[in-house]
């Protein structure tokens, strides 16, 4: 049986359409990643094929090259990816001090993957700080402090450059309205420090504003970020009733949070980045160098976001068999070190294998 927290975290990750444009078998682009990239993918590709899920995976290799100081994506990463619309993405490793911009931003902005979808929702068999809590939170993915851009006056200061601009903000606010209707959540919460940033969070909670009659049956509420952050951790099952959005950066911040608070772990917590051609699914978490090639990852955020990938392409049974099998298999007790349990991600993923 599944519980209610499980079936309105199924519920909430569900990016169904009306019609699926997408004829199977789907092809679809994927990159495996870096560090723990590698073992998770070959999980996620494991239990794919054990749950017959109709897909041809077309591996891409992203690099890292650098082209012009900045990174940049292999032309035929760019053109499957194009193709296909529609790709699964290992974590990226960020290279710290080069100068140029990380892979996972340049793809976000290379495919215009303007909303960042990432729920967080409790698991059974594993109980943190909080019980039965199913966050939807909708983050900008493609501007904010994000947009990369910094400058060193000399060197003691630095300034880097914020982007917020009314176009963007309102297709990730629409896009926020649009999901709050189809997972039956009445309001959207619009999150922003307009009192220290009058200027670009202003313009976003504006942008806000100006969509209160986009859907008659969404109600628009806005909330300071330090008013949300602590209306979190005091009574999460506040949000339940909504979908929350926010910039770039607070997006982030609130999501890893969320992921501690509903789940404890980040190796649970996927996220669908949508544009509006293409769209790429990956976990929140990054590359893990501390765990990687040790076998001790928990391939479960990517797993997810491989079912959401398979939701948003029509092809939702295969979703909730694999969910099932993996949540089912936690609740056994059958869990990797990052839930506190003493299980490989081998054993993890077999014993799933075995569910199917
Ligand atoms: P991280 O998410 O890789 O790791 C943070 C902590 O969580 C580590 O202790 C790690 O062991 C643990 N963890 C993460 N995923 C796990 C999993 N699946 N199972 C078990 N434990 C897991 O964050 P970081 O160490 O700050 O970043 C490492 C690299 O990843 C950096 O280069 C960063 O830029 C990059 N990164 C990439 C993405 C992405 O590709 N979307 C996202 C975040 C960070």
């Amino acid at each position: 049986m599944l519980s209610s927290t499980l079936k309105n975290s199924i519920k909430s990750t569900t990016l169904k359409r009306a019609q699926s444009t997408f004829s199977t078998p789907v092809t679809v682009s994927l990159i495996e990643g870096d560090g723990i990239g590698v073992e998770i993918t070959e999980s996620v590709k494991r239990i794919f094929a054990k749950a017959g899920a109709p897909i041809i995976w077309e591996d891409c290799d992203v690099g890292p090259i650098i082209k012009n100081n900045n990174t940049a994506i292999p032309d035929k990463a760019v053109a499957s990816i194009k193709k296909n619309k529609v790709a699964l993405k290992g974590p990226l490793a960020t290279p710290i001090g080069k100068g140029h911009r990380s892979l996972n931003l340049t793809l976000r902005q290379t495919f215009g993957l303007f909303a960042n979808l990432r729920p967080a929702a409790s698991i059974q068999g594993y109980d943190f700080l909080y019980k039965d809590i199913d966050f939807v939170v909708v983050r900008e993915n493609t501007e904010g402090e994000y947009f990369g851009v910094e400058h060193q006056i000399n060197d003691d200061n630095v300034v880097s450059i914020k982007l917020i601009t009314s176009k963007a903000s309102e297709k990730v606010i629409k896009f926020a309205i649009d999901q709050a209707a189809k997972i039956d959540r009445k309001k959207v919460v619009v999150v922003t420090q307009e009192t220290v940033q009058p200027k670009t969070d202003g313009l976003f909670k504006k942008t806000g504003e100006s969509l209160a009659s986009y859907n008659k049956d969404i109600e628009i509420e806005f909330e300071l970020l330090e008013t949300y952050i602590y209306n979190s951790v005091k009574d999460p099952k506040k949000y339940h009733d909504y979908v929350v959005v926010a910039p770039n950066l607070y997006g982030d911040i609130i999501t890893d949070l969320n992921s501690g608070l509903a789940v404890g772990s980040l190796g649970m917590t996927p996220s669908a980045n949508i544009g509006t051609d293409v769209s790429i699914f990956e976990a929140v978490h990054g590359s893990a160098p501390d765990i990687a090639g040790k076998d001790l990852a928990n391939p479960s955020a990517m797993l997810f976001a491989g079912c959401m990938l398979l939701e948003h392409v029509g092809l939702g049974e295969y979703s909730e068999k694999i969910k099932k099998a993996a949540l089912a298999t936690i609740a056994e007790g059958i869990k990797t070190g990052d839930l506190k349990g003493k299980s490989s991600n081998t054993e993890y993923t077999n014993a799933i294998i075995a569910k199917l």
